[in-house]
């Protein structure tokens, strides 16, 4: 039984920040489990930070402007790592924004883990070789644009959309809506013009593939292109976030 629960542990680790599973492992040798758990994450979490970039993975940024990651909790569990192309991809967007926007706070959501292509980073299917990064919306209040805040504390599920329209409920999907959550969000819109105006530079940019936004809130936003695409029914909706790939 407690072989089983430790097993569990370590998977539900792994699943969560890849490197997780292995600090646990090496604190069941000692007898102050939690102490050496926290030290040796931190230990392999540096280990990373020193060794992914010489392995083909960058950590975006978890303080400053304009490009952060939306909250230090995606760099403490490791989801903030992504190749140096897409890092390169993200700056340049980032700080295009603050030319046309000056005073705009660019977040990152979800990228990768540090090591190793094929292996998903839960629950997106696709985040597994350090080419796809999502993005926060920019949100405004009633006094205008807020600078590096969002919705939801993760910046992901406030959706901007109403009720299901575009899919019919289908098993095994990763489409979740959430509706319970919803009003649970602090009162803040979508701002537009910044949103659109990012969206816009990932499908003017030569190195992106495609972007994930859902469609009825793509056609709201004005935004028209051939790299614009729907992720299907069984994929995560995309309203309440932007997904780019290389
Ligand atoms: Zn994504």
């Amino acid at each position: 039984m407690r072989i089983a629960l430790h097993a569990l542990l370590i998977l539900a680790l792994t699943l969560l920040t890849q490197l997780g599973g292995i600090a646990w492992l090496l604190a069941l040798r000692f007898r102050h489990r939690l102490l050496t758990f926290g030290l040796a994450y931190a230990i392999l979490w540096s280990l990373a930070l020193l060794i992914a970039p010489v392995m083909g993975r960058t950590p975006l940024p978890c303080f400053g402007e304009p490009l952060r990651m939306q909250s230090p909790a995606y760099c403490v569990l490791m989801r903030n790592y992504v190749s140096p192309e897409l890092a390169a991809v993200a700056r340049d967007a980032a700080t295009q924004m603050t030319v046309t926007h000056p005073g705009t706070v660019t977040l990152a959501l979800d990228g990768g883990f540090p090591f190793l292509d094929g292996m998903p980073l839960l629950p997106h299917l696709s985040h597994s070789d350090g080419k796809k990064l999502d993005f926060a919306f920019y949100y405004q209040g009633d006094g205008g644009y807020l600078p590096g805040q969002t919705r939801s504390p993760i910046g992901y599920w406030a959706f901007e959309l109403g009720d299901e329209t575009t899919c019919r409920p289908v098993w095994l999907t990763g489409r979740w809506n959430l509706r319970w959550l919803q009003s649970v969000w602090p009162d803040r819109t979508l701002e537009p013009n910044r949103t659109a105006a990012l969206t816009r530079l990932f499908l003017a940019d030569a190195r992106v593939s495609k972007v994930f936004l859902e469609p009825p809130l793509a056609t709201q936003l004005g935004l028209v292109g051939s790299k614009l695409r729907f992720q299907g029914c069984r994929g995560a909706r995309h309203d309440d976030h932007i997904h780019i790939q290389l």
